[in-house]
């Protein structure tokens, strides 16, 4: 099972609609696909349709309590797409993590276990902040997607990102790279947006998707209805990016699947 965190511990970069809308993108191409919420807000899981009650385990079992990854699986409405949810309690996680001697490795070791051989790939929607949830989820994956917004602070916060990843790569997970920077809520018509593009990719080279995510209504529609953008709208703007994003993800990844 190839794992791929989406972090930036910037909030509302589109990580969320990233996780769920790629998750989708390849569970549509025939792969079996593993979501993991791993932000305390729960918004993947809300936007997958996920009452709280369903939410019976989570990925606060997984990291906390020892309870076995197969356990903690939901199905979503997705064919081929299933869920670690995220309920309020992974708020104290941060706090009762640091109890564990091994903090930074709790998610790894449960992901580590061997019974994930039903999905090809797990995706872990990741907080904002680089807090202990974070860290398990870079200590846990060998891949990155950053989701950037393209505003004015964007590189300074990718730097930052960029210096975690160093300091995991060091000490905990020499594995660990970035595959790909995904500009997110893209408007041609805002220079800034058109700058701060250009500036991204004249640092970043080719870790930059060419694929960008437009800003789409339809996107930030879709979760109030408990829907991917691409159930809820397949043929909207941003659908049709999100499809093209995992189409490039795919041709990125170090084991090529050829789709069902
Ligand atoms: P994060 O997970 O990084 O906090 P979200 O994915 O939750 O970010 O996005 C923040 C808000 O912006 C949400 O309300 C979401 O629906 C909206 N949003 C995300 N991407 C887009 C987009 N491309 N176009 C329009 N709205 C978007
Ligand atoms: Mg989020």
């Amino acid at each position: 099972m190839v794992r791929i965190a989406i972090a930036n511990q910037k909030g509302g970069v589109g990580k969320t609609t990233t996780a769920i809308n790629m998750a989708t993108a390849l569970a549509a191409s025939g792969w079996k696909v593993l979501l993991i919420d791993l932000d305390p807000q729960g918004n993947a899981s809300t936007g997958l349709g996920l009452n709280q009650a369903e939410r019976t385990h989570s990925s606060y079992d997984l990291l906390v309590s020892d309870t076995p990854l197969s356990d903690c699986v939901v199905k979503t409405p997705v064919p081929g797409l299933d869920i670690v949810p995220a309920t309020v309690d992974l708020s104290g996680a941060e706090v009762e993590l640091v109890e564990f001697e091994e903090r930074t490795h709790r998610l790894k070791k449960a992901l580590d276990v061997g019974d994930d051989d039903q999905w090809d790939i797990c995706l872990i929607d990741c907080p904002p902040s680089l807090g202990l949830l974070t860290l398990n989820a870079m200590v846990a994956v060998e891949s990155l997607l950053v989701p950037l917004q393209c505003e004015f602070f964007a590189l300074e916060g990718l730097s930052q990102l960029l210096q975690t990843v160093e300091r995991i790569r060091a000490r905990f997970n020499r594995a660990l790279s970035v595959m790909g920077v995904v500009l997110t809520m893209y408007d041609r018509r805002n220079k800034l947006t058109e700058q701060v593009s250009d500036d991204v990719r004249a640092c970043l080279g080719n870790v930059v998707f060419d694929t960008v995510i437009p800003r789409n209504v339809r996107l930030s529609e879709a979760p109030s209805h408990g829907l991917p953008a691409l159930i809820y709208d397949h043929r909207c703007s941003g659908s049709e990016a999100y499809i093209n994003l995992a189409r490039e993800l795919i041709s990125r990844l170090p084991e090529r699947k050829v789709a069902a």
